[in-house]
């Protein structure tokens, strides 16, 4: 840690610790990920950059308000397990949010450094770096007291989840029903594995499930039946976080009228044969 007469001084004018991107020659024959994140050293060159600020704008510019001065402070100290549990305050998913948060216009576009010409600091990165250390630093959330109640979240996608995460924190009996074989929705079915692998949806899953999380596939259907849902199992509560089902298409003149593409049903994975069209992931 840079120290200058005992009080931390910010390497601020460095320039950003770049990615580590697996070569151009090598991913070019294969679909693994681009983007091979920090090493430890990396990490902690790039937290000493930061101006612990005292009036924080990466802060404001996060969409779940996550303590991003502190988590880096304590990458600084090398307190790789306190600085997962400050993130996981707000956000179960800090290896999914890390890879593929738009950072560029949240955290990183609104640090103070961009303001001095210099590099903001790389937050996306030292969030994946934490979170791909849950295994190693094993920082499972605490959670209040059972409370008792039933809640059912409909949907395994990113709101459902996040959702499900925070409920087990507060105590509830979280189930969450999901329509498709495997868990994630769109992290799983929508962002290719170069740029968010599978396993690391997986595992942040696993870390729902080590909260008391259960889930459930193939368990719900079009239309949600929503009520013969809730009445089965005894549920006294039921969030919705089912997403958008029909794709967004790009306009473009030999393309057919986006109106008409939306406005085609896009059919479920278990249609038309009850076979499982999605493979198992
Ligand atoms: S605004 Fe930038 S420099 Fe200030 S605390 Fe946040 S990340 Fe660090």
């Amino acid at each position: 840690m840079p120290l200058v007469n005992g009080k931390y001084r910010a390497n601020n004018k460095d320039p950003r610790v770049p990615a580590n991107e697996v070569p151009a020659e090598v991913r070019a024959k294969n679909f693994e990920p681009v983007d091979t994140g920090y090493t430890t050293e990396d990490a902690l060159e790039e937290a000493n950059r930061c101006l612990d600020c005292k009036k924080p704008m990466c802060v404001k510019g996060c969409p779940v308000g996550i303590d991003i001065p502190t988590f880096i402070r304590q990458i600084r100290e090398e307190d790789f397990a306190g600085g997962l549990a400050t993130i996981r305050e707000s956000n179960m998913l800090p290896s999914v949010c890390g890879r593929v948060c738009p950072q560029e216009n949240q955290c990183e576009g609104n640090c103070i450094l961009n303001r001095t010409g210099n590099d903001p600091i790389a937050i996306g990165q030292l969030e994946r770096f934490l979170g791909d250390m849950t295994e190693s630093v094993g920082a499972t959330p605490v959670c209040k007291p059972a409370n008792g109640k039933k809640v059912a979240v409909v949907g395994s996608g990113p709101s459902g989840i996040a959702c499900a995460g925070a409920l087990a924190r507060e105590g509830f009996d979280v189930t969450v029903y999901e329509a498709f074989q495997t868990g994630g929705g769109v992290l799983t079915y929508g962002i290719p594995e170069f740029r968010l692998p599978k396993a690391i949806v997986k595992r942040e899953i696993d870390g729902l499930k080590d909260l008391g999380v259960k889930f459930e596939y193939d368990a719900v259907g079009p239309p949600l039946r929503r009520r013969r849902v809730l009445q089965r199992h005894g549920l006294r509560r039921h969030v919705h976080g089912c997403g958008r089902r029909p794709a967004q298409v790009l306009e473009h003149p030999r393309r057919e009228p986006s109106r008409r593409l939306l406005r085609q049903r896009v059919p479920h994975p278990r249609e038309p044969h009850e076979g499982h069209g999605l493979p198992r992931l």
